[in-house]
């Protein structure tokens, strides 16, 4: 009897530590899945997952909450002028600055290439535009230099705000970001527009007329 329940309580010891280093492993996995490896921001899987909850509460809540894209200016001159690697070490740089300027509980991602995208929740459009303009002008204060020339980064910013979610989804609010954005850079770069979320949004008639 007692050489039967020692085998079975070795047994379940192995089978747990088993089940630990797989969990963990799982974890491990998980998190990779949804990293950016250059940043380590969170990726465009990660910001599709998380913001697809985010808005759900916010739904429910209706607390307002506020989505910010950026798109760094001119980048592609900076790869052109210092190479790929220099270009690499410029988008490091701004992701760091982007995590010192979001509070706890906001979310952030890398988009795509050298485009970045936030997650405020129980945010408002004027809280949103403190945040984003920290980040411009934090973006400004960066400084780099290639074989003594000094190199300038800035970055365009599209933000929307949400206050009542009603027939809207988080897809639709990435999309007038990505407008605003591209307003801002219409417009000169360098700068923030905002918009909100809304059915009387002029973004939206643009859509329907094209
Ligand atoms: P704009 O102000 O209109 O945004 O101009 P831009 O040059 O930033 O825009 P464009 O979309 O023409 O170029 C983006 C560049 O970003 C081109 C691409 O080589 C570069 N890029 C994208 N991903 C990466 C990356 O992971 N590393 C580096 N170094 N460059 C990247
Ligand atoms: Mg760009
Ligand atoms: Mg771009």
């Amino acid at each position: 009897l007692s050489g039967a329940s020692l085998f079975f309580a070795f047994f379940g010891f192995f089978l747990g530590r088993r089940t630990d280093v797989m969990a963990s492993k799982n974890r491990r996995l998980h998190h990779e899945v949804l990293t950016d490896p250059l940043t380590g921001l969170g990726n465009h899987r990660f910001l599709h997952e998380r913001f697809k909850i985010e808005f759900r509460k916010h739904r429910t809540s209706r607390q307002p909450i506020s989505c910010l894209m950026m798109d760094l200016d001119h980048f592609k001159r900076i790869n052109d002028l210092c190479g790929h690697p220099y270009g690499d070490f410029v988008l490091e740089r701004f992701a760091s600055v982007l995590k010192k300027c979001i509070r706890r509980g906001d979310l952030a991602a890398r988009y795509g290439g050298e485009e970045f995208l936030a997650i405020l929740p129980y945010c408002n459009k004027e809280e949103v535009r403190i945040v984003a303009e920290r980040i411009r002008k934090e973006t400004e204060k960066l400084v780099f230099s290639r074989r003594n020339k000094r190199i300038k980064l800035t970055v365009s910013l599209g933000a929307v705000t949400s206050y009542d979610s009603s027939g809207f989804n988080y897809r639709q609010m990435i999309a007038l970001s990505d407008r605003a954005l591209y307003d801002a850079k219409g417009k000169g770069r360098n700068r923030l527009i905002q918009t909100t979320l809304r059915i009387a949004n002029k973004y939206f008639r643009g859509t329907n007329s094209s």
